[in-house]
């Protein structure tokens, strides 16, 4: 059983004294400054000029580059895309930072597959959300929290794992529960999830599910609503109270349809290539192919991307949203803030 940390746990005065830098204002980036500031802490924000820059400045915020944001820094945060991090960490970040500083990750794959490696002086720790950045924010304004992860990799200091539950809590984690786990843990589970069910998984299933209903000749905004737009009533019911709070809810015939057909839609053949995706993500395969990638300007992300973005569902999708005016008040993700 893992230990769940809540506020009374964490004593945030260590981090009042503290000099905070965040280097990068994007979907975690703008979350954290903002909540931390609103927790009463000392925060610079470290962007390269352009796009964000702005943001964090009419935010109100200290904007620094990320050499500059990083000199004096007691704790720096990266938040930014992980295939620029290592970069941006060897040019600007390692050269400034000071003895003894506090060097913090929301996500552990750059430290877990040694992209970047400080030096024995640094005390590396890991704050990770687990959640997109924007609920990060707006659970934070409502009095709440998104549930996050700490874990303490380097601690010359002796106090690391107290910094990192404080700055879990600062950003609203308290308010949810903070769990300790390993840099290995939360990379290596954080990126099978994605694959195969949160992202990957879900998404290619939508798709699945909408282009047999197309094809098959039913209308395309039955089959948007059929195997898109319920996903969120479901997964909503299945959030609240697990898997059987979601079949007490449906009807006795949706629920036999789920309990017959679902274990033949994921059948022994899924759970096999799950176990190739997950060694591919073990033995450090997947973050080479990512990396590799990354270094020859994303082709096969930029491809696979315009192909997802021209698949009839988005059409069909963004006329039937428009239809539900509802849909556009609060939205999770405002583009042009962060
Ligand atoms: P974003 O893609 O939203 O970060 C964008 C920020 O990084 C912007 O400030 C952007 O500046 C800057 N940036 C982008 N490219 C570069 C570059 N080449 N050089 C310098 N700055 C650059 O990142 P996320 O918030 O999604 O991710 C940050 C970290 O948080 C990652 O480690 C991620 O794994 C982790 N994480 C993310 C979650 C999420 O929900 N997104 C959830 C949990 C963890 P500009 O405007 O100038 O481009
Ligand atoms: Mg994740």
């Amino acid at each position: 059983m893992v230990t769940v940390y809540y506020e009374k746990d964490a004593k945030l005065d260590i981090l009042k004294k503290k000099k905070i830098a965040i280097i990068g204002y994007g979907s975690q980036g703008h979350a954290h400054a903002n909540n931390l500031r609103d927790s009463g802490m000392d925060v610079t924000v470290g962007v390269r000029q352009g796009g964000s820059w702005e943001k964090a400045k009419k935010a109100g915020f200290q904007v620094k580059t990320p050499a500059d944001a990083a000199k004096g820094a007691d704790l720096v945060m990266m938040l930014l895309p992980d295939e620029t991090m290592a970069g941006t960490y060897r040019e600007e970040i390692a050269p400034n930072l000071k003895k003894g500083a506090y060097l913090a990750f929301a996500h552990g794959f750059n430290i877990h597959f040694g992209q970047i490696v400080p030096g024995a002086e640094i005390n590396v720790f890991m704050a990770a959300p687990k959640g997109p950045g924007h609920l990060v924010r707006s659970e934070y304004e409502k009095g709440s929290g998104v549930p996050c992860l700490i874990a303490v990799q380097q601690d010359p200091s002796g106090d690391t794992k107290k910094v990192a539950l404080a700055y879990a809590a600062g950003i609203g984690g308290g308010r949810a529960g903070i769990i300790e786990t390993s840099f290995r843990e939360e990379t290596e589970t954080d990126l099978f999830g994605e694959q195969v069910v949160l992202c990957g998984g879900l998404t290619s299933l939508i798709q699945a599910g909408f282009e047999t209903l197309v094809e098959a000749g039913y209308t395309p905004e039955m089959a948007y609503f059929e195997c898109l737009h319920e996903v969120k009533l479901i997964v909503d019911l299945i959030y609240e109270g697990g898997i059987s709070n979601m079949r007490y809810s449906i009807s006795n015939t949706a629920q036999y349809g789920d309990l017959t057909r679902g274990p033949r839609i994921v059948d022994g053949r899924t759970k096999d290539e799950m176990k190739k995706i997950l060694n591919e993500i073990q033995t450090g395969e997947f973050a080479r192919e990512w990396l590799l990638e990354c270094s020859v300007g994303k082709p096969v992300f930029n491809a696979l991307t315009r192909r997802g973005e021209e698949h009839s569902i988005e059409e069909v999708g963004k006329r039937l949203r428009s239809m539900m005016p509802w849909m556009k008040k609060k939205k999770l993700v405002d583009r042009s803030k962060a």
